[in-house]
């Protein structure tokens, strides 16, 4: 963090074995007993979550479901419910959105508050990481661990560490000493090839890390060797972003000068394709519907729409989309005063993943 800068309080809010929880907490007869959601065990599927009872047999997230039950047998295998996830979600985000307007969703159970200018009467990130998960157990019936730190790296890591139904608080002071002694690993982006690459050089831990030269991590990662000593130092800018407050993205221009010529039309449409696209990349997310808004020069203003059935942040695509969109109007006819470009329906562009392969 740099000298003067204001520490910010974030958290990350992750829900305990998510999908399992919700079916346990709305049937009765699940209570106690190990459950896994997920993919048929008598096919190809995988385990989408398990409760921490059916974790006891070494079930985990991605494992197939067929493996799963042969290590339990006895667990009971439910289908995947993602609607009633969704409306669940809905609910226990509201609850968030009550304490911080800046809340990003990561996943259907997993968000990152940022609650820095919302401390309360308190002035404490804690006290309101108490009173979360004292909320969301009480109106949802649902268990949420909660990690809080100045970043987002810290705060994620925090709510790893002290699942399931944990709170654990790491203040700016003690953020090298929390992640000094943890496995590279446990870094955001440090994957299994990334891991093997560290190992070679003799690092295994995020104080080993933490000691190696920049020039040498930029020399064997090139820029991502830069975030890799970031991380280490327990620094990460990255900001908490609400997009899912966003229910649109768009741009719109008005002419001087009406356009009477298509391929001049469809160059401003590019153009604000291209602009549309940077944001929904800026911010990690995609669209299913693109929506292309004229105004003829008498003022009568209509919209035309398309929604993809798989979520797009590709210029080109909502480009030639909007271009098709115009030749469903009198665009070419009557001439326009005003295009605009938007696209709604917005995911988290790694939702879909996100879906297959479950919560932590
Ligand atoms: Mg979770």
């Amino acid at each position: 963090m740099a000298e003067g800068e204001r520490v910010r309080r974030i958290l990350h809010c992750d829900m305990d074995c998510y999908y399992a929880a919700v079916h346990v907490r709305d049937d009765s007869s699940l209570a106690g007993r190990p459950v896994v959601v997920g993919g048929d065990p008598g096919g190809r599927g995988v385990v989408a979550t398990a409760n921490y009872e059916a974790r006891r047999y070494g079930i985990h997230s991605a494992m197939p479901a067929a493996r799963a039950k042969r290590l339990c047998p006895e667990a009971v295998f439910l289908a995947p419910d993602f609607p009633r996830y969704r409306r669940e979600s809905e609910r226990i985000f509201a609850i968030y959105r009550e304490v911080t307007p800046v809340v990003e969703t990561v996943s259907l159970d997993e968000a990152y508050l940022d609650v820095t200018e919302h401390l309360g009467s308190s002035g404490r990130a804690s006290e309101i990481a108490k009173e979360i998960r004292r909320r969301v157990r009480a109106e949802r019936g649902l268990t949420v661990s909660v990690g809080v730190g100045p970043n987002c790296l810290v705060a994620k890591i925090a709510s790893d560490a002290c699942k399931p139904d944990g709170l654990k608080v790491v203040p700016p002071a003690r953020v090298r000493s929390f992640l000094d002694p943890l496995p590279v690993r446990r870094l955001h982006g440090v994957g299994p090839a990334t891991e093997h690459a560290l190992a070679a050089m003799g690092v295994a831990t995020v104080a080993q890390l933490r000691v190696v030269p920049l020039r040498d991590l930029l020399a064997r990662f090139h820029s991502h060797g830069r975030t890799l000593h970031e991380y280490a130092h327990g620094n990460d800018e990255r900001p908490v972003e609400p997009f899912h407050e966003r229910k649109s993205l768009g741009t719109e221009n008005t002419y001087r000068r009406d356009l009477s010529v298509l391929t001049a039309m469809d160059e401003q449409l590019d153009a604000m394709a291209r602009e549309v696209a940077t944001g929904l990349v800026r911010r990690d997310i995609a669209a299913c519907t693109v929506t292309l808004k004229v105004r003829y020069p008498d003022f009568t203003t209509v919209t035309r729409s398309l929604t993809f059935r798989v979520p797009t942040a590709d210029s080109g695509r909502i480009g030639s989309t909007a271009r098709g969109l115009l030749r469903r109007t009198e665009a070419a006819r009557r001439g326009v005063r005003l295009l605009g470009v938007s696209v709604s329906t917005l995911v988290p562009a790694t939702m879909r993943q996100l879906e297959l392969f479950g919560d932590g």
